[in-house]
């Protein structure tokens, strides 16, 4: 999945210059979190590293994982599990092991959709070939079908409802216009909203079933040329997908909270709250404009009119339709392919990288693309290892699969793991879709965010600058489309607004690990359809592999960074600045008279101060080449802990598997930052409010005193020697 990023115009952190600063106070020969002498070892390291992975492996591996569909569940998939394992095996990689999980999977047996009035049409539900293009022609290719969707038969009136979000069917009521029992024609949208969403929405609404279709305003030629001469969908490109409302609990709705290893407790699907109760089928424009043009019922609003060369209407009697979906239920394997690097000195110390496997179709970008770097990414971990160079830490690469179903592959491994994970994981790396174009997106929670805009400086762009230099420009090209005042400073740069949508989700939300997303992006309309595949990737997204092989390097070079540091890079003061942010925004514009805020404010200044404190004295010890090993590692597990500190054990109030307080996200996907206060304060639900705002300070409180004792410690052994 992977869309939101890629779509959304990011919400821009106006930190002041905090991050600037903490960039200019390290010197080009100082890597935060490490020693002079560590320093000049790990730029070593990380060049021998950046020399390793080749444009040309990139593309070998881009062709061997798109060269069919590879469907969560589906043999291909799960030889491709296989590969994965012998190949990591053959680079070097250690502990390479295949976990399995029985997962509750839905295929299509059969789809049919026909108008039966005012006149007859069979939609077609394929995507046309095109003979530049052979994969376009590959007969195992699917036609249209929803993930999670359920069987049934219905012949109903169709009504379109735009987006299909809350407020759209308010609109319908207000023209007297009632969707129960009948069919609702929605469309993606930009920004982008999870399909899920919308399925509940309609199913909350009464409706029979949902029909998903894609807008060329959205994706088509109204955004400019499209396949295959251009990077935008074609007439007939269908956006696959799932319905799962994993926003309430992802992984296999049937183990909420638990995994799925073979032998383990199912409950039924009918009690499974993130298991859809509504029909759904994704359609191209070519299948909807039948419908849409003949249409009657009142002419949509101006808003709601789309990018096809008639008028919209709101339809509900005339147009008619047969829809038909018979889905395969059952538990099938989902395969995780995990492998090592193992540490030298701390090897129960984790750095997890991960990228899903599984594809709607091919997965040229989404995800093969983030694959073809993982594979050259290891491929240099185990031959810098084989050179005989360990890092510290133990590299824990991660294939994900049924990411696309919802997260359920990481989602059951987070589950299973979340024990020794919560004590021993450093940090979480992910990249879904590596590339889509040239433009470098960074998500990072708030305390890593300097440490990638750091990073970033020591890689180089196919521009020829260097990467933060390129991410910089594209920043402040995206600033000055969304009109925002001011020039681009360190801070704008990482997005530390993280929803979901991808598999870091478990490791944030339900673990309690900090996470980064890293991806290049660009002009991007085959998401989820046949055309996302080889052709595109060579022709139009990253021809000559250049930023594929930047992935490589990039989330490599942070990993070992994270493995290798004397004191891990975290600068509490920036989560603290950020937090602040959080919590202003959540009270803009509301009248907030029932809930003081003020003493939350006043934690987050005290956690600010021992954050900067803690910075001081980290940099003090480094640099005075005094770390004692002992205090060191004292200091990284006291750090390790702080973000653990942000979870709490009963959840968010009425989503009890997303246990972080700080960091959660919408029904949408979109982020949404202090979840539980945030959505009590929206429902002004007063009471709940004041219990998570206490909540809130209570783990503000014990963090501030954590970072103190760190801070006491490394003065006190500074002081000893
Ligand atoms: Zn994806």
């Amino acid at each position: 999945m992977a869309l939101y990023r890629a779509h959304e115009s990011l919400t821009r952190n106006l930190v002041p210059f905090i991050l600037l600063t903490a960039t200019l106070c390290w010197s080009q020969s100082a890597v935060r979190g490490f020693t002079p002498g560590s320093s000049l070892r790990e730029q070593k390291l990380e060049r021998k590293f950046k020399l390793i992975p080749s444009p040309k492996e990139e593309r070998r591996q881009h062709r061997i994982f798109t060269a069919e569909p590879h469907i969560a569940g589906s043999e291909r998939n799960n030889e491709l599990a296989r590969y994965i394992a012998a190949e990591w095996k053959k680079q070097g990689l250690e502990d390479v092991v295949i976990h399995e999980y029985d997962v509750y999977t839905t295929f299509p047996k059969s789809a049919s959709l026909e108008m039966v009035a005012p006149l007859h049409y069979k939609a077609t539900l394929r995507e046309a070939p095109y003979r530049v293009d052979p994969d376009t022609k590959n007969p195992r290719v699917t036609g249209a079908w929803t993930g999670m969707s359920i069987s049934g038969e219905v012949t109903a009136p169709v009504v379109y409802a735009h987006s299909g979000n809350p407020e759209d069917y308010e609109l319908l009521r207000k023209h007297g216009i009632d969707v129960k029992g009948k069919i609702v024609l929605v469309r993606y949208s930009n920004p982008y909203s999870y399909r899920g969403f919308k399925a509940l929405t309609a199913q909350r609404e009464g409706a029979a079933a949902m029909l998903v279709y894609s807008d060329p305003a959205e994706d088509g030629y109204k955004r400019g040329q499209v396949f295959p001469n251009g990077p935008w969908g074609p007439e007939t490109h269908i956006q696959r997908g799932a319905i799962t409302y994993d926003f309430m609990v992802p992984g296999d709705p049937t183990t909420p909270g638990w995994a799925s290893v073979p032998g383990a407790k199912h409950i039924p699907v009918s009690e499974a709250v993130s298991a859809p109760k509504i029909m759904a089928l994704p359609l191209s424009w070519h299948d909807a404009k039948p419908l849409l043009e003949n249409m009657d019922g009142p002419t949509a609003p101006e808003d709601w009119q789309g990018g096809l060369p008639i008028r919209y209407h709101l339809g509900g009697q005339k147009v008619q339709v047969h829809l038909k979906i018979e889905m395969d239920n059952s538990n099938k394997p989902n395969y995780v392919v995990e492998g090592r690097i193992r540490g030298s000195e701390f090897p129960d110390e984790l750095v997890v990288l991960g990228n899903h496997r599984d594809a709607w179709v091919f997965g040229g970008v989404d995800p093969s693309s983030g694959t073809a770097s993982m594979m050259e990414m290891t491929r240099a971990f185990a031959q810098l290892r084989k050179q005989g160079m360990r890092p510290r830490r133990t590299l824990v690469v991660c294939s994900w699969d049924g990411e696309e179903v919802g997260l359920t592959g990481s989602t059951e491994w987070g589950e299973q793991f979340a024990d020794e994970l919560r004590k021993n994981a450093v940090a979480y790396l992910n990249v879904d879709s590596s590339t889509s174009g040239p433009y470098f997106q960074g998500s990072a929670v708030a305390s890593l965010a300097p440490m990638l805009v750091e990073t970033s400086h020591s890689l180089q762009d196919p521009s020829g600058k260097s990467l933060y230099e390129a991410w910089r420009e594209s920043t402040a090209r995206r600033k000055h489309e969304d009109k925002e005042p001011g020039a681009v400073v360190d801070a704008d740069l990482a997005d530390t607004r993280i929803g979901s949508g991808s598999d870091h989700t478990v490791c944030l939300n339900f673990v309690g690990m900090p996470v980064i997303g890293l991806q290049f992006d660009g002009p991007y309309g085959v998401y989820h359809s046949m055309y996302d595949d080889f052709y595109w990737m060579n022709h139009i997204g990253d021809p000559g592999y250049r930023y594929h092989t930047l992935m490589s390097q990039l989330w490599g070079v942070l990993g070992l960074r994270l493995a290798n540091a004397d004191l891990l890079p975290f600068d509490f003061a920036t989560y603290a600045v950020n937090l602040r942010e959080f919590v202003n925004d959540l009270a803009k514009g509301k009248d907030m008279s029932q809930l003081d805020l003020k003493p939350v404010l006043d934690e987050i200044s005290r956690f600010e101060a021992a954050g900067k404190k803690l910075n001081a004295s980290t940099e003090r010890a480094l640099t005075s080449s005094k770390l004692e090993a002992k205090t060191a590692d004292e200091i990284n597990r006291g750090m390790m802990q702080i973000e653990r500190n942000w979870l709490n054990p009963e959840g968010i109030p009425g989503r009890p598997w997303f246990k972080h307080i700080l960091y959660g996200a919408r029904y949408t996907y979109a982020h949404l930052e202090l979840p539980g206060l945030t959505e009590a304060v929206e429902k002004q639900d007063w009471p709940t409010a004041r219990a998570q705002a206490e909540i809130l300070q209570r783990a503000l409180a014990n963090n501030t005193r954590l970072l103190d004792e760190l801070a006491a410690k490394l003065a006190e052994q500074s002081s000893a020697n």
